[in-house]
């Protein structure tokens, strides 16, 4: 039953039942953690083999000794495994160190102080720059956007990916959009995969400012909580194919394939967009890590050694989202009005949908009992969600019996500050 069905004494008789269950939990002195999307130490160990690679004696690759420095494309060997999995050509992928959002945080410093291929000053000399933000999204993209002083607008990431009426409309009229975030495949945080439809009106829509930038974040490219594997589009041929040959520059990593924070990240784009790239990073480094390139390489053989090992992820992962989802349904399939959430099936989360001004109150109670979640807001540019109604929930890092019980707290959590909003509102 909805809570707004209730009368005033059962949604009062409701409320002192959720308290003495919320106080019972709160005797357990709970101490569990949903807040960031890291994979779990089972995970790290699948593939602790990496540890030992590429070994002593083993530092050629071709003609190139990964030791020494240069080689500021990466090596072919890696390059060419994450292009097949991108399904693009291998000349179109750049293997470079540990972090995705450091090539992200590149793309935009060096279009702050140099401007693209594309663009007719710096950014830094535009008057004012402007930038699209799907929400709920990254938090980290958002922090990127807000140091660099761009102004973020949100938009609405529908079943389909953004609100494509409204992306294309400010696009086309304002020439101080200078691009937009995309998680394309498991957004973060709600797990959407953009359909074809959306893909392709990006790749066509035009753009008033002649260097519009999407930055196409596919993060959670292989991370899938099924047997199958999301199909990847090919978006910089779609966008050549109606013009706009530099529009997309597409990261990835393995942090979450092999060790987050020791992986290998990349670029794919535009030959010119390449080159404009390694231009700049060839002025800040000598290469990058080759040893730990040719370690991955060797690691996973092929592109279907990736697969096979995200397969083994999988196994490790797609319980804890199960769980999460069975305690969630426990506490609040019953009052389908008060709450839902995505079943998303890749990625590293959960997006929460509670009623409307309840996400802090949620977020608040869950902590005072051990419960600790990502701050209501951090979905949104500048950490404010206007409904205060997004809660990000990441299951991949506890052990499955804690994601139960911290999934259980949260649902107790969401429906107590439900109940006691609607009693306020009575
Ligand atoms: N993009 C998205 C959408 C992410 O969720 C994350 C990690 N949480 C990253 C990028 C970070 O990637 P990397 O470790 O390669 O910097």
């Amino acid at each position: 039953m909805a809570l707004s069905d209730l009368t005033a004494d059962d949604l009062g008789q409701l409320e002192s039942e959720l308290a003495a269950q919320y106080a019972a939990l709160g005797d357990r002195g709970l101490s569990l953690d949903l807040t960031r999307g890291k994979p779990s130490p089972e995970q790290l160990d699948l593939s602790e083999r990496l540890l030992s690679l590429p070994g002593e004696g083993d530092h050629k690759a071709g003609k190139t000794d990964v030791r020494n420095y240069g080689g500021g494309a990466g090596l072919p060997e890696l390059r060419a495994i994450m292009a097949e999995l991108l399904g693009v050509d291998a000349d179109r992928v750049i293997a470079q160190d540990n972090a995705s959002l450091s090539i992200m945080y590149d793309l935009l410093s060096f279009s702050m102080l140099f401007g693209t291929p594309d663009s007719e000053r710096p950014w830094k000399d535009e008057p004012k720059l402007r930038w699209l933000c799907p929400v709920p999204g990254y938090d980290r993209h958002f922090g990127i956007t807000e140091a660099l002083g761009i102004e973020m607008i949100p938009v609405s990431l529908d079943e389909g990916g953004p609100d494509m009426d409204e992306v294309e409309h400010l696009v086309a009229t304002d020439p101080s959009i200078k691009g937009m975030w995309c998680v394309p495949i498991y957004s973060n945080p709600t797990g959407t995969v953009y359909s074809d439809h959306t893909v392709s009106r990006l790749a066509r829509m035009s753009a008033a400012a002649p260097d519009f930038r999407v930055i196409w974040d596919n993060a959670y490219v292989v991370h899938t909580l099924t047997e199958d594997f999301p199909k990847v589009p090919d978006v910089d041929t779609l966008a050549a194919e109606a013009g706009h040959p530099n529009r997309f520059l597409q990261v990835c990593s393995t942090s979450k394939i092999t060790f987050a924070g020791a992986g290998v990240s990349f670029l794919s784009s535009s030959r010119e967009n390449l080159d404009w790239y390694l231009g700049h990073t060839g002025i800040r480094s000598i290469g990058p890590n080759k040893v730990n390139q040719l370690a991955h390489a060797r690691f996973f053989g092929d592109a279907e050694g990736v697969r096979s090992h995200m397969q083994k992820h999988r196994q490790i992962v797609a319980p804890k989202f199960e769980a999460a989802d069975a305690a969630l349904r426990r506490r609040l399939g019953g009052h389908d009005v008060v709450a839902r959430w995505s079943r998303p099936e890749g990625g590293y989360f959960i997006d929460l949908e509670v009623p409307d001004g309840t996400a802090t109150e949620t977020v608040r109670l869950a902590k005072e009992i051990g419960v600790a979640l990502t701050p209501a807001g951090s979905a949104y540019p500048y950490g404010q969600d206007p409904d205060d109604r997004h809660i990000r929930l990441a299951p991949t890092l506890p052990p499955l019996a804690e994601v139960e019980t911290a999934m259980d707290v949260v649902g107790l959590c969401a429906l107590l500050a439900a109940c006691r909003t609607a009693r306020d509102g009575m």
